[in-house]
């Protein structure tokens, strides 16, 4: 594509979105839309910065600090901050990228943007991340702002560490305004903000339920494999239940839980592990203290170890490969929806787009992160509206325009795929390829 050194994950990010817009007849209607790809793929500006910080022992540490302003046709540069060993460019352009389009979706007017550390705060004491957080905002706050570029959180950024990095935005710039999201209740955040992007994906697969029965099935009586077990596997187990559905089981980068023969995952056990996750505990702890009957399995993924309808992949990206995939066709698992950003990699939807293609309504119908996993971001976009005209809404309201923006995703991502990629004689149309044009056609008219 470039002579620019790999980066294999904005690269599978990039044509997949790609290869489903070139075999739709989008560029056939709008030619233009072709230069627009290919200027929507350079970001607009990356930054890169150096953040030094001081350890426990009074250490000097360095790691890399990154900000990708991908696109701003939409509005402000929006996307979270990922804080893990693993970030790099590559990673951060797939995720900014996926963002433009995921952003598009929730149709507020919001560009996108990504950005993070290699810092892993695995190990460190709070006192170290606070340390490292202040330094990471001294860097970026010359670079953003609440009508610029607003981040929020991702891994390794909960609403502490947006706090502590409000608290130094706003002493460094010596202004108070919505510049990061997720922020805590007394900040200015947003209700609903921590459950927003679970309850988003139960509700968009909900409608791939209703959808695929014709209205006659939903959640109730379902069983539900979810992977990871952070704040969007946690709010995504918590509305299952809430809908009539079993949630069989959670995993973190260790290992998984799986609910053992006949029982589940309850909503006390989601509460116990959401308590050891601030306290930066592994799943595998449970397994010696948890009174629930669930099976800790070491270096397990949830996808081949039991029959369930629908799998919701919440841990990180490229959690899902072509052979489990296979495995989750097989047994008669029906709805994939990604809570994670590009949790399934290039082989798995291949097999579930193939498997929706030919066994029509017995197949695997797959929906992408970009449009299943908008509500958190969308509910980011209600935050940045909150702060902007100085009040503030009920859990309900929240809430309840949290739904309309699922709905209206899902509606979108069906009503495009019936336009552009025909389904054949009762096929389900392609959320994939839904969800790809319905978001870049939007950029691309603005831009
Ligand atoms: N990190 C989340 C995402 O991947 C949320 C971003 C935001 O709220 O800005 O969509």
């Amino acid at each position: 594509m470039t002579n620019l050194p790999s980066e294999p994950e904005f690269e599978q990010a990039y044509h997949e979105l790609a290869s489903t817009i070139e075999n739709s007849s989008l560029f056939e209607k709008n030619p233009e839309y072709k230069k627009a790809l290919k200027v929507a793929s350079i970001p607009e500006r990356v930054i890169q910065f150096r953040v030094t910080w001081e350890d426990d022992k009074g250490e000097v540490q360095v790691n890399r600090g990154y900000r990708v302003q991908f696109n701003s046709a939409l509005g402000p540069y929006k996307g979270g901050l990922r804080f893990h060993p693993t970030v790099n460019l590559s990673v951060l352009k797939f995720l900014g990228f996926e963002q433009i389009f995921k952003n598009a979706l929730t149709g507020l007017q919001m560009g996108g943007g990504k950005g993070g550390a290699d810092f892993d705060p695995k190990g460190k004491s709070d006192n170290e991340i606070r340390k490292f957080c202040s330094a990471f905002m001294r860097e970026l706050s010359r670079h953003i702002g609440a009508d610029t570029d607003v981040p929020a959180g991702d891994i390794g950024v909960s609403p502490r560490e947006i706090g502590w990095m409000f608290g130094t935005y706003r002493t460094t710039v010596n202004k108070w305004e919505g510049v990061l999201t997720g922020k805590g209740g007394s900040w200015g955040g947003s209700l609903i903000r921590p459950e927003a992007t679970g309850y988003g994906l139960v509700y968009y697969v909900d409608h791939m339920i209703k959808y695929a029965s014709g209205g006659k099935e939903s959640f109730e009586g379902k069983k539900v494999a979810i992977s990871g077990s952070g704040n969007v596997a946690q709010y995504a187990a918590l509305k299952v239940i809430e809908l009539g559905g079993t949630v069989v089981s959670l995993s973190d980068s260790k290992g998984a839980i799986i609910s053992e023969e006949g029982s589940s995952i309850t909503p006390e056990l989601v509460n116990e592990i959401a308590a050891m996750k601030v306290e930066r505990k592994s799943l595998s702890e449970l397994a010696n203290t948890s009174s629930h009957k669930v099976t800790y399995k070491e270096g397990v993924r949830p996808w081949k170890e039991v029959k369930v309808d629908v799998a919701l992949p919440c841990a990180t990206q490229n959690e899902v490969s072509g052979e489990e995939a296979e495995a989750l066709a097989s047994s008669g698992a029906k709805f994939v929806a990604e809570g994670s950003n590009m949790g399934c990699t290039k082989e798995a939807i291949e097999v579930f787009e193939k498997t929706r293609k030919e066994k029509k309504n017995e197949g695997v119908w797959y929906g992408p992160g970009k449009a299943a996993n908008a509500g958190g971001v969308a509910v980011s976009g209600l935050e940045m509206a909150q702060n902007s005209s100085r009040i503030k809404w009920t859990s309900e309201e929240v809430d309840e325009k949290l739904k309309g923006i699922m709905e209206n995703c899902f509606n979108n991502c069906l009503e495009t795929a019936k336009e552009y990629v025909t389904p054949a004689e009762g096929e389900l149309p392609s959320l994939v390829a839904g969800a790809n044009i319905a978001g870049f056609s939007k950029v691309a008219a603005a831009m």
